[in-house]
């Protein structure tokens, strides 16, 4: 198991002390990969087990054909879920797909005892009323945590389906044994699927929270009065290490696409941020395959409840 970050993080007064301060030591990796690979190894018997009680744990996405980020997504979920014994399949929105066909199909699948989650992949096609959809979905097949259902649930504090990704990091931060209590944290980023509820489950973890966005003046330097970031932007790595007070904890939800790099990229700059902080997520590698397996885990909750 690995130990908890390594110093006390002091606040420091510039960028330049924080680099002049630093542990020289750089980061230790928070492996979201490597996590993932264990708690999949767990789900695989959870599976088995319900299997011998005659129920199949089964996923079925709703995703914009149109979309290839989004279908590739899919494609991928569905696969970690048959890896791990389940069953899956997906419904495809074009741009001829009414909002009656849509409705529809969630109804469908909000019915079907043999179907335990349902994951709306986000962007439905544009002529598409998406938050109509995600107020049909069924709280206890929402196993992606999305709906107004869900993120009432997790602001009323009461028990339901976390959002995937936040859910993904905050077992990130509980397996590696970061400190969350009175520590400050900062989420950048105030997405409905990310940044607010990773907000709230930080505040129900009793981190001290600020949200920041787009509107958000001096951002390095508010970022610098903070123990942990999450960053959840879409900017290519648009956090430096000079925003970082020496130790911090870095979690990177960012997926950016860059012209002439061969894989994707975080919202933080990894070498710089690595040499500030104690902790870090990689990209890829960190939160992308937690908030996979958390999906799946939900998935899987929700099967063994309709028992
Ligand atoms: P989003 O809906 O576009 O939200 C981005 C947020 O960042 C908004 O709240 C926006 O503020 C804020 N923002 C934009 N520019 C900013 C700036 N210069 N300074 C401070 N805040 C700024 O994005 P999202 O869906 O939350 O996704 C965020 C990132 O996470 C993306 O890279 C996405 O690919 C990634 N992601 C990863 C996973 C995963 O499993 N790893 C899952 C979901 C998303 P305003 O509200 O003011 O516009």
């Amino acid at each position: 198991m690995p130990s908890g970050p390594k110093s006390k993080p002091e606040t420091p007064k510039s960028p330049a002390e924080a680099r002049v301060n630093r542990d020289p030591m750089p980061s230790q990796i928070l492996d979201g990969r490597a996590l993932s690979s264990l708690f999949r190894a767990e789900l695989k018997s959870r599976v088995s087990d319900l299997r011998a009680k005659g129920v199949v744990p089964r996923l079925e996405a709703i995703v914009a054909a149109q979309d290839p980020a989004s279908v590739a997504y899919v494609r991928m979920k569905r696969n970690w879920a048959e890896k791990a014994g389940m069953e899956s399949g997906s419904w495809e929105a074009s741009e001829n797909t009414t909002q009656t066909e849509l409705m529809d199909r969630i109804a469908t699948l909000n019915d079907d005892p043999n179907v335990h989650g349902i994951l709306l992949q986000h962007p439905l096609p544009k002529h598409l009323d998406e938050d109509a959809a995600l107020l049909a979905l069924g709280a206890e097949k929402d196993v992606d945590g999305i709906s107004p259902a869900s993120l009432g649930r997790l602001t009323a504090g009461l028990p339901g389906f976390r959002c995937a990704t936040p859910l993904g990091i905050m077992r990130i931060l509980a397996h590696y044994e970061i400190p969350l209590v009175g520590k400050r944290a900062i989420v950048i980023g105030r997405s409905v699927i990310l940044g607010k509820p990773m907000a709230l489950m930080l505040l129900e973890a009793n981190a001290t929270v600020t949200v920041a966005h787009s509107r958000t003046l001096d951002l390095p330097d508010l970022v610098r009065q903070h123990d942990i970031i999450v960053a959840a932007v879409g900017r290519a790595e648009m956090v430096k290490g000079d925003w970082l007070k020496p130790g911090a904890v870095v979690v990177d939800a960012g997926y950016n696409k860059v012209d002439g790099r061969s894989s994707d990229v975080g919202d933080c700059d990894f070498d710089s941020c690595a040499e500030i902080a104690s902790w870090i997520t990689p990209v890829p590698g960190g939160v992308g395959p937690m908030t996979v397996t958390s999906l799946l885990m939900n998935c899987v909750d929700a099967a063994e409840l309709s028992l």
